[in-house]
């Protein structure tokens, strides 16, 4: 079976979570080859299973590079692996009682690390997770390599998903959209969001810029914004250190838009260096959609 085939079956059974991104009206699969709304918009599947849900071609910043970089670090040297235990405990332990299959929904996705790691960590199998980018690169790269979830290019402030569709949201280290948020969640539905604390990689900051600028990524207000729209109901601030090699210090840089601003001759130095540790400084909150 192809990669397209099985993309094409896998979201036959479940293209009611979909809406046109055009007209919101619901989505059908037809013909094995196209998802086609009610107003006749239609939008193919390609031949590495994902569908371009985008109105219009997006310019992201984000590009191959970035995306190899992240699943290096992601996925080789196991950056974040505490992160994602974490994050499937929570799915695990608050979802007991949910309907099954768990729908869970990567918004902001990237090159889908993140969500198969977790996937990989679910007992339960039980889950369908979706992943939604506005990168065309990140989703092309996520449908080459995982085929477990449905891969998806689309804007998360203009998600093409259907009202109540998702118990479960995981957002990160991406932009928010909390109304859209709220009505994709069906009602107790989860958000689970990642985001910075001011240590977090503090020692290539302190090499690029001099001193590690806490309001980079100063969180305060990312919280007081969560808990406006969202009943907050736990935070996990996880703190560690890793030891990077040289390959891996290279791809850190590469993969944080931050670094990029920096002087090349201080991203120089800072990569030309056997090996050095780096901080993960993140708060994971979790909240409920009431
Ligand atoms: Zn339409």
């Amino acid at each position: 079976m192809t990669k397209k085939i099985r993309s094409v079956k896998q979201v036959s059974k479940m293209d009611s979570i979909l809406k046109c991104p055009l007209c919101k009206s619901s989505m059908k699969v037809v013909d094995f080859k196209s998802l086609i709304c009610s107003q006749k918009h239609t939008f193919d599947f390609t031949k590495q299973g994902y569908v371009n849900l985008m109105p219009h071609p997006s310019n992201s910043n984000y590009n191959k590079e970035l995306f190899e970089a992240r699943h290096n670090i992601i996925m080789a040297r196991n950056l974040y692996d505490p992160i994602h235990e974490t994050v499937t405990n929570v799915i695990q332990e608050y979802t007991t009682t949910f309907p099954h299959p768990l729908m869970v929904v990567d918004l902001g996705c990237g090159e889908g690390s993140h969500l198969q790691k977790i996937m990989n960590r679910f007992i339960s199998t039980k889950m369908v997770g979706v992943g939604l980018d506005i990168s065309k690169e990140g989703i092309i790269m996520a449908s080459k390599r995982y085929e477990k979830p449905i891969w998806l290019v689309g804007n998360l402030a203009k998600a093409p998903l259907d009202d109540n569709s998702f118990h479960v949201i995981l957002n990160i280290l991406s932009p928010s959209n909390y109304k859209e948020f709220k009505r994709i969640l069906v009602q107790d539905g989860l958000l689970i969001k990642v985001v910075p604390r001011p240590n977090y990689l503090k020692e290539m900051r302190k090499d690029l810029f001099d001193h590690h600028r806490k309001k980079d990524y100063k969180n305060d207000e990312t919280a007081l914004l969560f808990k406006r729209h969202f009943h907050l109901l736990d935070i996990f601030n996880l703190h560690y250190t890793k030891t990077l090699n040289k390959a891996e210090l290279k791809y850190l840089v590469q993969m944080t838009p931050l670094a990029w601003t920096a002087d090349q001759a201080r991203i120089d130095a800072y990569i030309n260096r056997d090996s050095a540790e780096i901080t993960v400084d993140l708060d994971i909150l979790v909240g409920v959609n009431k």
